[in-house]
């Protein structure tokens, strides 16, 4: 890890601390996730090893990008594009219930599509869809979504089978006890999309038993009919939908009316924003 100097933590995961480098051939600044290995179980090295495979196989300017990785003194170092903007669900909460206007909630949701239909074409499911795993640039034009610390490559035939996600963006079929599939990371970015226009989690209940009876039964609370026009509403209605057949795939997102002109406009807002050298 010499390549690289260490200024500062900037976060801590599960896993341990993530540190802001400098990388010493070219000044640039990256982040590094240290992981250590030498308590680690298996499936925790696994997951591990597949955040690193699945990182470096994803390269899109809406998905934070994957630089490099070293095992080094009892630890896999995964070193990453920085995103200055800290996370969607920090941006979030400092609103303090001040609701975002309806142009920046769909500038933010066609990004997230478009780098779902990118993750989803690949055949990978990201399986941790939050808030928290959304980072923004510095000049918050644009979120990148991050940590695939449990996504899984699809086989050809088998779905992944294991309960996985933060409980709030568990899926219906999920709580279920059903496969997850697309459909439940169209749930979980549904509930994302929500967030940010209700500046709140559709669901949210002090037990897991009691939120999983909201996900399964209640209705998705509706978000501000003066802020938000028809549109954003029908987008969620869809994208909420408790059976996951009748969820749109991220292709046909990309051409709903809330998002379709906003889509065409994404490349464009992220090859111009002030982190260009980083798409
Ligand atoms: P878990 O390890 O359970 O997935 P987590 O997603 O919070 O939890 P990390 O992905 O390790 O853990 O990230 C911890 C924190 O580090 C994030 O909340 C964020 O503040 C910061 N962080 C992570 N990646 C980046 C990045 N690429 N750029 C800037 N900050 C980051």
């Amino acid at each position: 890890m010499e390549c690289y100097r260490e200024i500062r933590v900037v976060g801590r995961g599960s896993f341990g601390a993530v540190h802001l480098c400098e990388r010493r051939s070219d000044g640039q600044q990256v982040v590094v996730k240290r992981v250590s290995i030498s308590q680690m179980t298996d499936s925790e090295l696994e997951a591990s090893c597949t955040e690193v495979r699945v990182l470096s196989m994803v390269q899109h300017p809406l998905v934070v990008r994957y630089l490099d990785s070293v095992v080094q003194d009892e630890a896999l170092h995964i070193v990453m594009e920085y995103l200055p903007g800290g996370t969607l669900r920090d941006f979030l909460r400092a609103r303090d219930g001040r609701l975002l206007p309806q142009q920046d909630v769909v500038t933010w949701a066609s990004q997230l599509v478009l780098a779902l239909y990118h993750i989803h074409s690949l055949n990978v499911l990201h399986r941790d869809i939050t808030s928290s795993n959304i980072l923004l640039t510095a000049n918050h034009r644009c979120l990148k979504i991050g940590d695939f610390g449990i996504s899984k490559i699809l086989a050809s035939k088998s779905r992944a089978q294991t309960l996985v996600g933060t409980p709030c963006y568990l899926s219906p079929e999920l709580c279920d006890g059903r496969d997850y599939g697309r459909e439940s990371d169209i749930w979980a970015t549904g509930v994302v999309i929500y967030e940010m226009l209700a500046l709140r989690r559709p669901f949210e209940a002090p037990t897991l038993a009691s939120l999983v009876m909201q996900i399964l039964r209640a209705r998705v609370p509706p978000v501000s009919a003066t802020h938000y026009d028809s549109t954003v509403h029908d987008l969620i209605t869809i994208m909420l939908h408790r059976e996951p057949k009748s969820r749109p795939s991220a292709r046909q997102l990309l051409a709903h009316p809330a998002l379709i002109a906003a889509v065409h406009a994404a490349p464009v807002t992220c090859f111009h924003c002030s982190e260009a050298s980083y798409v």
